[in-house]
This record gives structure tokens, C-alpha cells and sequence, in this order.
């Protein structure tokens, strides 16, 4: 049971998957697979997350390669990988304003 829920959840991708779809997909109840969940969730690789949907609220299932969620919250910004960070800055010879890299890497995010 532990390694098909694995493999629907790695499956839904980055968005997760709804506990109740989740169980529906399973042919399990959701008690049942939520306890699966909270089992596996404590390795660190499967997050649940608590939303409200039409006012109720409803489990995702997320899950996580370790080494990814570390680097997820950076988003793939070069600064935090930049050689020259320590001379970036206002009155640096190179900032932000006038940086390729962080412009073109905005950009992408806005297209
Ligand atoms: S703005 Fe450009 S030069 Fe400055 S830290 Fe970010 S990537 Fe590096």
C-alpha cells in the first residue's frame, strides 16, 4: 500500500494530489490511505498541505525530493549561485538593475 501511494503521488507531480482522489484512486478509504500518509510523511519525502476548497478544507498530498525542496524556495535565482555576489550592489560595478543573468531569469518568470 505504502509503495503505490509512492508512486500516485511522485505520479501527480509538483501540484499533489488531493487525499480524497488520492484514496478514490487507491480504492482505499481516505482514513486509511491519510494514515499511509502521515506514516511516510515523517521520512520527509511526501508534505501534506491543508486547504479550503468551497469553504471546507481538504489534504494535499505533495511530494518532495529532499535535495529539490531545498533548492525549491530559491526558485532558480542566479544570486544565490553568483560568483559575484560580493561585488553586486548600488555603486557596485555590477547590480541588479544592470544584471543579465537576474533580468533575463525575471523575464522568463513573466513570459
Ligand atoms: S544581480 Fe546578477 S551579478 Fe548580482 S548577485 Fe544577482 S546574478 Fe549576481
Amino acid at each position: 500500500m505504502e509503495s503505490h501511494a509512492i508512486e500516485l503521488v511522485k505520479g501527480a507531480g509538483k501540484q499533489g494530489i488531493l487525499l480524497a482522489k488520492l484514496a478514490q484512486q487507491m480504492k482505499e478509504t481516505e482514513t486509511k490511505v491519510l494514515e499511509v500518509i502521515v506514516s511516510l510523511s515523517k521520512n520527509g519525502h511526501i508534505k501534506k498541505v491543508e486547504e479550503k476548497r468551497d469553504g471546507e478544507s481538504v489534504i494535499r498530498v505533495i511530494w518532495q525530493d529532499k535535495d529539490d525542496s531545498e533548492w525549491d524556495t530559491l526558485q532558480g535565482c542566479p544570486c544565490f549561485i553568483c560568483p559575484d555576489i560580493n561585488q553586486c550592489g548600488a555603486g557596485q560595478p555590477t547590480n541588479p538593475w544592470l544584471c543579465g543573468k537576474l533580468n533575463t531569469w525575471i523575464k522568463e518568470r513573466l513570459d
